[in-house]
């Protein structure tokens, strides 16, 4: 430890006497400091002489403290008991392979398991660091190679180190005077992710959520075609009308109805074979709206669906944007990590054709949760859509350029600084980095499907062209079946396979329906730790699994 640090406060206090005895250039917060009341500083209790138990004391003493203060006489053990706890249990070994992905509690007896009862008096530190082992092992371990299930996994070291720094930090992004460096920070991020797109100039925002970046996009969408949306509200509106496919993410209808718009005014368009928006259909859904008399607003297109991994023809749908005068989003939540692949990003090839472009860096570039962008090709339409001006915050008057607050461009007030994981594993692993863990991933997810597609049972349910591969398994006994009665058995199978892994906890991965499909797996993969021995084992644990179905 380095000499100048304190190291107990009461050194600190005996320093701060010395200070009150020299009468010199008394700064006005020492003396606040002075002032503070201290009546649990370990000078008080726990050098009290005479003391019979002093683990009692202690004890007693943390319980009565209130102040959301860190001392290092009353707190610098449990941080680094608690640190060494969670790096070993919920770091390291969580992420090792050895343990389940899951113990599997049954929602009714998980309170009888873990204690979340909240008390009147508080706890020990020592039934804190009890409870923290205990919320470990009955959490799902999403940075465990064989936990497959959702469009995030893995557990990157330098994108934990930076959320462990922005805690610890506790900023909020509205203003430059609060968050000096990460107003920049998230500038500088935002800028070349729009450069990676295609784009020179543009804004952006970091998000809660991909979903959240969809309802801004179609936000900006209305405000563009109607400034004064925002004055006079939507009594004067024509019915407003969303185009997205069917395999849109359900954000796209869930922000237009919180937005005013409505389900009925969302627009489903039909996809192809293999899940990509069909042209022709939105040609034909534009015209049909305008029939109707209704005012066509936008289309979101997908690049990277959230089930199949279909991209959507960015190119030619930003042609009948074009055409027809309307905002071009793209949602690439989960697909916008192939833009850092010299090898894929053709796949998203069109997207520097559109107005607006949702991007995760927390699913396909395994940054830590949540990590969500909205970027813009416009500038200063997030200030003339969302700016409000408040005073007690935004103050004109201010001694810097206030053009550095960008707390304004956002719905949020308060909002958590997401950038600083992100731009350390970028600071840490380069672009480069990026490139080949997107490319790690892509071969990975190519080598799973090419197990299964020459493998007894195995059915692939379309050709990936993301990561994402939609595949049913049919059990021995099942073969025998063909057309509706195969489909029937198939899916509801998938449900029990599904039970047996979440007990077994030997791995996690999801099924769904789709359209009129019935029941199928879905594998995703953003852990680029995972070998082909792992592709291997998901393959073998599933066949396990449905052995006797
Ligand atoms: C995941 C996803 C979203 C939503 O992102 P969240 O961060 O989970 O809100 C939106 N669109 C697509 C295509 C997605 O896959």
């Amino acid at each position: 430890m380095p000499a100048n640090e304190d190291t107990s406060n009461d050194e600190t206090s005996l320093r701060m006497k010395h200070e009150r005895a020299d009468s010199s250039a008394e700064s006005s917060w020492r003396k606040m400091s002075e002032e503070r009341p201290r009546a649990n500083s370990s000078s008080l209790t726990l050098n009290l002489p005479g003391l019979v138990n002093g683990t009692e004391e202690r004890q007693r003493a943390e319980k009565r403290d209130f102040r959301s203060m860190p001392r290092r006489d009353a707190h610098e053990k449990l941080f680094r008991d608690f640190f060494e706890l969670v790096l070993q249990r919920a770091v390291f070994q969580s992420t090792s392979g050895k343990d389940r992905v899951v113990e599997w509690v049954d929602p009714y007896d998980l309170r009888s398991v873990v204690d979340l009862s909240l008390p009147a008096e508080g706890v020990s530190h020592e039934e804190l660091l009890t409870l923290t082992r205990d919320i470990i092992k009955y959490s799902v371990k999403t940075g465990h190679p064989h936990f497959v299930n959702q469009l995030f996994s893995s557990l990157d070291p330098y994108g934990l180190l930076g959320q462990w720094l922005t805690d610890a930090l506790n900023p909020s992004v509205y203003t430059y005077e609060v968050s000096p460096v990460f107003s920049l920070m998230e500038e500088d991020v935002l800028r070349e992710m729009r450069a990676i797109i295609g784009w020179q100039g543009g804004e952006g925002l970091f998000c809660p959520g991909g979903s959240m970046a969809n309802g801004y996009a179609i936000n900006l969408a209305r405000h563009h075609r109607y400034p004064n949306l925002k004055q006079s509200g939507l009594s004067q509106m024509p019915r407003l009308v969303v185009f997205t496919s069917e395999d849109a993410h359900y954000s796209v209808k869930k922000l237009a109805a919180f937005l005013g718009i409505g389900y009925d005014n969302v627009y489903l368009v039909k996809v192809d074979s293999r899940g990509k928006m069909m042209v022709s259909d939105l040609e034909t859904q534009i015209a049909q709206a305008v029939k109707e008399g209704a005012a066509p607003l936008m289309v979101s297109a997908t690049a990277g669906t959230t089930v199949i991994g279909a991209f959507d023809p960015l190119r030619e749908i930003a042609e009948v944007c074009k055409k027809h005068g309307l905002w071009f989003h793209v949602d690439a939540a989960w697909g916008g990590g192939a833009l850092v692949s010299g090898t894929y990003r053709d796949l998203l090839d069109g997207i520097q054709f559109a107005d607006s472009v949702t991007w995760n860096p927390h699913k396909l570039l395994a940054a830590p949760q949540q990590c969500s962008t909205l970027l813009l090709r416009h500038e200063g339409l997030l200030q003339a859509a969302h700016g409000c001006g408040a005073s007690y915050l935004f103050q004109n008057d201010k001694f810097y350029d206030a053009s550095f607050d960008c707390g304004d461009r956002h719905v949020q007030c308060g909002r958590r600084a997401d950038v600083i994981k992100f731009w350390y594993m970028w600071k840490a692993k380069g672009m480069r980095g990026f490139e080949a863990h997107v490319d790690h991933l892509f071969a990975l997810s190519r080598h799973f499907t090419d197990l299964i597609r020459i493998r007894d049972g195995w059915h692939l349910l379309v050709e990936p062209e993301c990561i994402n591969v939609c595949f049913r398994y049919i059990p021995p006994s099942k073969r025998h079946l063909a057309g509706q009665e195969l489909e029937q058995a198939l899916h509801k199978i998938a449900p029990i396979i599904k039970e047996r892994m979440v007990r077994a906890g030997t791995m996690l991965i999801t099924y769904q329906t789709l359209r009129n499909m019935p029941n199928f797996f879905r594998l995703v993969l953003q852990n680029s730790g995972l070998t082909e021995v792992d592709m291997k084992f998901f393959v073998e644990e599933i066949e396990r699994l449905a052995m006797d179905l």
